[in-house]
């Protein structure tokens, strides 16, 4: 059995998520410990367990430990189950990381899945919807298997309950790809979302993306939301080029101002296009498992995140793949999947 520990590098729940996709895809079984060690409530959260359970029952698996605030599982996977199945996590806890972990095994197993997750779709610090449709799952789709995913409800925090349907058609075997430009910027836009908020909110955010992006206002657009349980607002700076869409985001909180919001996702977006690499930070870390498993493929993207060099390090003791990254210049790295 595999022992894999917690607190090693990022020390994050990426560690538990990468840990127990790859156990499913390789029928490895794995013990962890120090679960989240290095976070302010370390353990497992909802949104850890609600991945855990799923990738139990999607694995037909043996487990114990899994239970919030525990600090270490154990994990004994059997066959891949597909079919219709649906996971909740009960609060605003990401819906879409609960996706991230169970969708490499998905990708490749036997037949055809349904899934529909309930939660946050729109987190800080995990992918929003519109991230894993229109950034992470185009990329996915180029590599043979078929990923549609549709937003039925948007979840925010605190009052989560938002929806997604996916459906996933696997392919025996991905294809990578390479991924070292990101072509022309065929469009550009920012869109902000407000639910249940006086809606001058996203008008001032994206007045300030126009402002600063030199964007006219064909560019910007506001979208209210009147299905969400609860109230949220989230700003998005897009990207659409010709290899990739990039999404940049950001979430307006009590207290913060709507121009302070915008400025964070105008940042991101300025950052990445100053260093003119293709994949950004976080899609650069969720492209790495379906490349490992594809066995091929090279993208560049900026320096190393301890995210991204933590999670090669996690696929490494699953998999038995080469993964090589060589730093082309201060803002830009090479990482090769051989
Ligand atoms: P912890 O609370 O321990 O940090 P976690 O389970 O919340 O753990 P992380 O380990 O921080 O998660 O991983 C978050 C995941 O969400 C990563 O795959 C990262 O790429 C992704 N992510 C975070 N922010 C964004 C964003 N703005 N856009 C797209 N993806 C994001």
């Amino acid at each position: 059995m595999l022992l894999i520990d917690g607190s090693f590098g990022e020390g994050g729940g990426q560690i538990l998520r990468t840990s127990l996709g790859l156990s499913l895809v390789t029928g490895t079984p794995f013990r962890i410990e120090k679960i989240r060690a290095g976070r302010k409530s370390p353990g497992i959260l909802r949104q850890h367990l609600t991945a855990i359970n799923a990738a139990t029952k999607i694995g037909q698996s043996e487990v114990s430990g899994a239970s919030l605030n525990s600090q270490q599982l154990t994990f004994i996977p059997k066959k891949v189950l597909t079919g219709d199945y649906s996971f909740a996590v009960g609060t605003a806890g990401s819906a879409t990381l609960v996706l991230q972990t169970i969708l490499p095994a998905l990708l490749i197993a036997d037949g055809a899945t349904n899934l529909v997750l309930e939660g946050g779709t729109h987190n800080p610090s995990a992918p929003p919807f519109d991230f894993l449709e229109k950034t992470f799952l185009k990329q996915i789709n180029r590599m043979g298997a078929k990923v549609t995913v549709e937003l039925v409800r948007p979840g925010f925090y605190p009052a989560g309950g938002g929806q997604i349907k996916v459906h996933i058609e696997p392919t025996k075997k991905l294809k990578g790809f390479e991924l070292t430009s990101r072509g022309e910027i065929l469009t550009r836009r920012a869109r902000a979302l407000i639910a249940s908020l006086p809606t001058e909110i996203a008008d001032r955010e994206l007045s300030f993306i126009g402002q600063r992006m030199s964007w006219d206002k064909s560019c910007l657009h506001k979208e209210i939301i009147t299905n969400s349980r609860g109230p949220g607002n989230v700003v998005f700076i897009e990207l659409e080029c010709e290899n990739l869409t990039e999404i940049f985001s950001a979430y307006g909180e009590r207290g913060v101002r709507a121009e302070a919001v915008a400025d964070e996702a105008v940042k991101e977006a300025r950052h990445y296009l100053a260093a003119n690499v293709p994949v950004g930070e976080y899609l650069a870390d969720q492209l790495l498992i379906p490349f490992a498993l594809a066995g091929e493929g090279a993208f560049t993207t900026f320096g190393l995140s301890l995210h991204t060099t933590t999670n090669i390090d996690v696929i490494k003791r699953f998999l038995e793949v080469n993964i090589n990254t060589t730093q082309l210049g201060k803002l830009s790295t090479l990482i090769e999947v051989k």
